[in-house]
């Protein structure tokens, strides 16, 4: 048996984290290291890699940096594939008077895409926000 950690524990767990190496390089390790955090002492704490992610962006207590990659193909896009935010649309008119979609922007995070190349995340990295 094992338990789901709280949001709140979740989020304290990633901050500490990223206090103590700075930066993260794969979403995978951040995963690993704050499943450690919160099963300091003993506990069995699972997250899932997706949810760390979508916490650390949330709560922002994270600096996240993107790497896509370009998949070549044109496509729709429902909903950022980093944050599960709702995508903002870029459009321009056709000389013809009709709009376009020419891309996505995520206006949580800093997931961008052209809508006639889909750029999908490849990799990670986190640090921790700083505070003003
Ligand atoms: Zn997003």
């Amino acid at each position: 048996m094992y338990s789901i950690p709280k949001d709140g524990d979740v989020v304290l767990a990633i901050r500490n984290v990223l206090a103590r190496y700075k930066v993260i390089r794969s979403q995978r390790d951040l995963r690993e290291k704050v499943e450690q955090e919160l099963n300091f002492g003993g506990g069995s704490n699972h997250v899932g890699e997706s949810r760390v992610r979508r916490l650390a962006i949330i709560s922002g207590v994270a600096t996240l940096k993107v790497h896509t990659r370009a998949t070549g193909r044109a496509g729709k896009m429902n909903g950022c594939p980093v944050c599960g935010n709702e995508l903002t649309r870029h459009r321009n008119m056709t000389v013809y008077g009709d709009t376009i979609t020419t891309g996505y922007r995520c206006s949580k995070c800093e997931y961008w895409t052209e809508s006639n190349n889909l750029r999908l995340p490849s990799r990670y990295e986190f640090s921790l926000k700083r505070r003003r």
